[in-house]
């Protein structure tokens, strides 16, 4: 059957930024916060209104979310109706940006775990349409897109398909049977991802994760008054490379090189961002095509897409500059 990619026709970003607690470290050392959400969607520096501050008065984004909000909540307010579009046929993707410790990852396990259930749930009650979900996971280190869902690891190459756009060549793809098979192939995908932290001292901080599900539905029978199309759409979470690599300059080459590269797909990242939140006036041109990240998501972010960008921060006063960091990138996203 024909499948249907549905156009939203608007590109919003929802963009979000969520403070973690102060770590026992950072509480060991009186390392303190240097925050305070101000609104449920302003956060402003303790001293932004001193003379000669570099802060704002307050950043405003779509929602703040403190260091005693659960992700329940943060999965409620800023990433559930993103992650729920993709029921309906719209490309949806769920990003987690910041600095590493900032709390990423923490974040998208208890996303990624809130949206399945409620996908799940969605498609046990809507016995309209029949589901087939399918899943894959890659990681993308130094410019090079490894499987996460299969041990070998071999450098994966990115092709240009005619219909589908960028696809990742012999990546796999599992067709889901049930909630806890999707629940053991991100189990999967983390463990990957956890060997190369170990023998290669912690890539997860360099590397870029998504993990894509694929929804696909067809109407269960000919009922009147039910859209009778039958619709395809992906879902990606992303758990973004630390974003203190697209500052920062490593003095000995292999981290020169992964300072260069992180550097250039966050910065692509940003700016593709930036122009599709900035409304069709300004768009122009967008770089899809300077990063594997930002080609393998170019179909998920532009035209028919429904995005949230999560941005994770430590309140600690040693963590200042980066934080300013990811709150500047978070109001440039907006
Ligand atoms: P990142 O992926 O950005 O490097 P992590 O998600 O690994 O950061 O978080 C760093 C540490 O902080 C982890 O030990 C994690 O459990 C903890 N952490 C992060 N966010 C929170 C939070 N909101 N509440 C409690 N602990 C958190
Ligand atoms: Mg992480």
């Amino acid at each position: 059957a024909q499948l249907t990619r549905v156009r939203s026709g608007e590109e919003k970003i929802y963009v979000t930024v969520r403070v973690r607690p102060l770590s026992a470290k950072e509480v060991a050392r009186s390392d303190a916060s240097d925050w305070v959400c101000t609104s449920e969607q302003s956060i402003a520096f303790k001293h932004a209104l001193q003379e000669r501050s570099p802060f704002p008065a307050a950043y405003t984004l779509d929602r703040v979310f403190g260091p005693d909000c659960l992700t329940r909540r943060v999965y409620e307010e800023g990433a559930k109706d993103v992650a729920l579009s993709a029921l309906t046929g719209l490309n949806s993707t769920i990003f987690a940006y910041g600095q590493t410790s900032s709390g990423k990852t923490y974040t998208m396990r208890g996303v990624t775990e809130s949206a399945i259930a409620d996908i799940f749930e969605y498609i046990e009650h809507n016995t309209d349409r029949e589901f087939l979900l399918k899943a894959s996971a890659l990681e993308i280190y130094n410019e090079v897109v490894k499987d996460l869902l299969t041990p070998e690891g071999v450098p994966l190459r990115l092709l240009d398909d005619k219909e589908k756009g960028t696809v990742v060549d012999k990546l796999k793809e599992e067709v889901i049977r049930d909630i806890s098979h999707l629940r053991q192939l991100i189990k999967i995908c983390e463990a990957q991802r956890q060997v190369g932290e170990t023998s290669l001292n912690d890539t997860s901080s360099r590397s870029h994760q998504i993990i894509r599900l694929t929804v696909e539905s067809h109407p269960s029978g000919v009922s009147p008054g039910i859209p009778s199309a039958s619709l395809i759409a992906s879902l990606n979470f992303v758990d973004l490379a630390g974003s203190e690599r697209a500052s920062q300059t490593h003095a000995d080459g292999t981290r020169l090189r992964e300072g260069a590269h992180i550097n250039r797909s966050l910065l692509t990242l940003s700016t593709c961002i930036r122009k599709l939140s900035g409304g069709s006036a300004k768009k122009g041109h967008i770089p899809f095509r300077d990063s594997k990240l930002t080609r393998i998501l170019q179909h998920s972010l532009g035209g028919n897409a429904r995005t949230a960008i999560i941005c994770t921060m430590s309140p600690a006063h040693s963590h200042v500059e980066q934080s300013r960091n990811t709150l500047a990138f978070a109001t440039r996203a907006k």
